[in-house]
């Protein structure tokens, strides 16, 4: 007998599509993240320096992201790597902010953290390391932010979900999933990038999601085609890393595009967004009524 998705994924209900709830949009300054603009988000793996951030904001503001990313708390596999400038990289984030209008997503690694990161970001990201750190996911939830939900590297499509549930749970709506490669046997690559669970995704779950073209693979040379494969499996949007000179960046340098890298990939991107018969670039974003308020479609 053939197991329905709402049976199979029982435990979470309230991420799955239903009658009531179709599609979540989620509201960030002045456009949305789920509706019919595809949103990219770019940015450093991690802030270094003021020239550093805002060389990069810009750029990537002219070659149509919508979001500024950039790690301020660094989670690192190597106790020894940098660790990111904290609270001195959150100024700058704003500070980028102030001067191109771009939302500033950065991660929060604690929850002690996340008054002052809420403070500071438009999106509060939650990373693959921490995607099941209930304590984490409850505060995150109770700051009211937008949260970019990153998939843990061992994690299933459930437990995404779960963590998802969870947010919702403690009463913030506005989710967004990310799917940055999990691993598996195949070491070639730093990760395995799971297009299908984010056809998947897009097909049980009323949320928002973004792929991760950088962390599913590990090198800069393979990120065109990933956010490619990202957007034909259904994604709202794209998370790249971008750096002005990626072989000295602190982080994630091997994955990171340079600035005319990531520029040649935005317009090759375009005709792959419009045969999806969304948005590619804000100036046309207008027509679809998602400059200003872009609210929530009801829970019910
Ligand atoms: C990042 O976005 O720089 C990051 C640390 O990602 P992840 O949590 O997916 O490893
Ligand atoms: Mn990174």
């Amino acid at each position: 007998m053939r197991v329905s998705w709402q049976e199979r994924f029982a435990e979470t209900p309230d991420v799955l599509i239903g009658a009531r709830l179709r599609r979540t949009v989620v509201p960030v300054l002045d456009f949305a993240i789920g509706g019919d603009e595809f949103i990219t988000m770019a940015g450093p793996c991690s802030v270094e320096s003021e020239p550093q951030l805002m060389a990069t904001a810009h750029h990537v503001r002219r070659a149509g992201a919508r979001v500024l990313r950039g790690g301020a708390f660094k989670p690192r596999s190597s106790p020894y790597a940098f660790q990111g400038l904290g609270l001195e990289g959150l100024k700058l984030l704003v500070a980028a902010r102030k001067e191109t209008g771009l939302a500033i997503v950065t991660e929060v690694m604690s929850e002690s953290d996340v008054p002052v990161v809420a403070e500071f970001a438009d999106i509060l990201q939650v990373g693959s390391r921490s995607m099941e750190n209930v304590s984490l996911l409850e505060a995150v939830a109770r700051s009211g932010r937008p949260i970019l939900l990153k998939r843990g590297m061992v994690a299933t499509i459930a437990d995404l979900l779960r963590s998802a549930q969870v947010i919702l749970d403690y009463g913030n709506p506005n989710v967004i999933l990310c799917e940055r490669g999990i691993r598996t046997f195949e070491t070639a690559l730093r990760n395995t990038f799971d297009a299908a669970g984010i056809a998947l995704l897009k097909q049980i779950t009323h949320l928002p999601v973004i792929a991760d073209p950088s962390h599913a693979c590990g090198h800069r040379d393979l990120v065109p085609a990933l956010a490619r494969i990202g957007i034909a499996a259904g994604s709202d949007g794209l998370l790249v890393e971008v750096h002005p000179n990626p072989d000295k960046a602190l982080s994630d340098g091997d994955q990171s595009l340079d600035f005319a890298e990531f520029e040649a990939m935005m317009a090759a991107l375009e005709p792959w967004i419009r045969l999806r018969g969304i948005t590619a670039r804000e100036e046309t974003s207008d027509e679809h009524g998602h400059a200003g308020s872009c609210p929530l479609e009801a829970v019910g």
